[in-house]
């Protein structure tokens, strides 16, 4: 696939890049696409075209633009098989899970559609009317990641232009095919303008986070990259979105019933082969169910299938890159020199392809590099404790804070202990489910603000507070 099939979108249009970069198919570490470069002149043109198309975007009423949003919705669910598939052949997953992912943008874009911003009167009968309206920022810069490209594009994009502002997005180098074809099928339902995307990495990415034309950044990668964005934005005072990594922690408690939480544990550690944010990442179990509950866990682990994403039997797919397939291996041989002991895996494959086998691990503690730092792939660190509020202070003991998660047959007890976690988002006997009108984003360093619901759209404005006299 040539890079004349996957274009930048400047002002409306089509636009080939100042150069170009191979995109790797992960099952096989083999280039299989080219897809357009941009240079920082095109992402000018891009700014320009965005702030040009924002005056009328914004004075568009709120049901046009979110009927035009429900139409890019329909126009996505009629390829999403296309889709689907070259998201597979990019990222790795599996084409069911792929598909799945596409749908999960359906219904974001849908929920999120109807949403409004409120306006608000505060104040008390005396002296002037005082109301709280919600005004669009201007342009709003998107830079995603690689793990689910389309649905965080999506994520970040249909809140920002249901506000009435203008957007620049620019996907992750490894995975920029998908959310290119969705920018250009998003494009024949809006002005000229209204929607860019251009590509590119660290370059592309510093220079819009620097750049004078752009209101707002959202962005969801790892904390190093917020960090730098945050510096960058400084310049104009940039509204910021950070949706960052996190090491989420999940305790089970003494009480809990291992063979109905097992598999909750095993999708909510695994899916996507580990690569997502919210992931657990660390599990804290309690010493009377801890070897119940590790050999649960890897035999489910040893059943699975790791394979290519068009495989029809595949349940899990490779690493998306080599530097994160790399970064897992390292930390996999760390544990084990740490003392540390795979109940299943723990061994990369020997290509081709990113393949990293889902694997257990035991035997270890917090100071071991796989359980303090983020795994972002298919280890799952097991921790044994002896005390709730031991395996609570562990939990805590960590810079990320975005989830966490406590497993227990007393629902309240173990609701008591969760609002102690200092984290985003809890959950009591489930982790990562997140849905279109609940907020969701990180404490501590795992980001700052939300997405997500009413909380997640008031991100994309400014507040203004109205003054009338009565
Ligand atoms: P990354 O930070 O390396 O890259 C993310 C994006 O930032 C890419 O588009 C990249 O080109 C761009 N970028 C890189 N350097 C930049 C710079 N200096 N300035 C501006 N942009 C720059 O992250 P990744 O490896 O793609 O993603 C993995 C990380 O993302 C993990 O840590 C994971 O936890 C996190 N993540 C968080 C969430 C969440 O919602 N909190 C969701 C998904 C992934």
């Amino acid at each position: 696939m040539s890079d004349q099939e996957f274009p930048l979108f400047i002002g409306g249009k089509a636009v080939p890049g100042t150069g170009s970069f191979a995109v790797i198919d992960p099952a096989t570490g083999e280039a299989f696409a080219e897809c357009a470069l941009a240079s920082t002149d095109q992402l000018d043109e891009a700014v320009d075209a965005a702030r040009a198309a924002f005056p009328a975007w914004a004075a568009m009423p709120i049901e046009d633009r979110a009927a035009r949003l429900l139409a890019i919705a329909d126009a996505i669910e009629s390829r999403q098989g296309e889709l689907a598939a070259l998201l597979s052949r990019e990222q790795g997953k599996p084409r069911k899970s792929a598909m799945g992912e596409i749908g999960g943008t359906l219904y974001w874009i849908r929920a999120t559609a109807a949403l409004r911003p409120a306006i608000e009167r505060v104040g008390g009968s005396e002296g002037p009317i005082v109301e709280l309206h919600r005004r669009p920022l201007g342009v709003v810069g998107s830079i995603t990641p690689w793990n689910f490209p389309v649905m965080i594009a999506i994520w970040h994009v249909i809140p920002a232009l249901l506000a009435g502002n203008s957007v620049v997005i620019k996907p992750s180098p490894n995975t920029p095919l998908t959310t290119l074809r969705v920018v250009a099928i998003a494009n024949e339902h809006l002005s000229a303008g209204v929607f860019n995307a251009v590509t590119g990495d660290v370059e592309i990415g510093g220079a819009m986070s620097r750049h004078p034309g752009i209101d707002k950044i959202v962005f969801t990668g790892s904390t190093p990259t917020g960090r730098a964005i945050m510096r960058e934005g400084a310049a104009n005072l940039k509204r910021l979105t950070l949706e960052l990594g996190g090491n989420d922690a999940a305790i089970v408690l003494p009480d809990a019933d291992v063979d109905a939480i097992a598999p909750r544990i095993f999708a909510a550690a695994f899916g996507n082969s580990g690569q997502v944010c919210a992931a657990i990442k660390r599990l804290y179990v309690h010493e009377s169910v801890h070897d119940a509950l590790a050999a649960r866990l890897a035999e489910m682990a040893a059943a699975a299938t790791v394979g290519a994403g068009d495989d029809p039997d595949s349940q899990f797919g490779p690493l998306q890159n080599r530097k994160q397939f790399d970064y897992v291996a390292a930390l996999a041989d760390d544990a084990r020199a740490a003392g540390g002991r795979f109940l299943t895996g723990g061994t990369a494959t020997t290509g081709p392809g990113y393949f990293f086998p889902l694997s257990v691990l035991v035997d270890v503690t917090d100071g071991v590099r796989a359980v303090d730092e983020e795994q972002f792939g298919p280890i799952l660190p097991i921790v044994r404790y002896h005390d709730p509020e031991d395996a609570l202070a562990r939990a805590n003991a960590n810079d990320n804070g975005l989830g966490g998660s406590v497993w227990s047959s007393d629902v309240e007890r173990a609701a008591a202990l969760a609002q102690r976690l200092q984290c985003g988002s809890v959950w009591v006997n489930d982790h990562s489910t997140i849905s279109p009108t609940i907020p969701f984003g990180g404490a501590k360093q795992s980001g700052i603000g939300v997405e997500f619901g009413q909380h997640g759209l008031d991100e994309y404005t400014q507040l203004q507070t109205v003054r009338i006299p009565r």
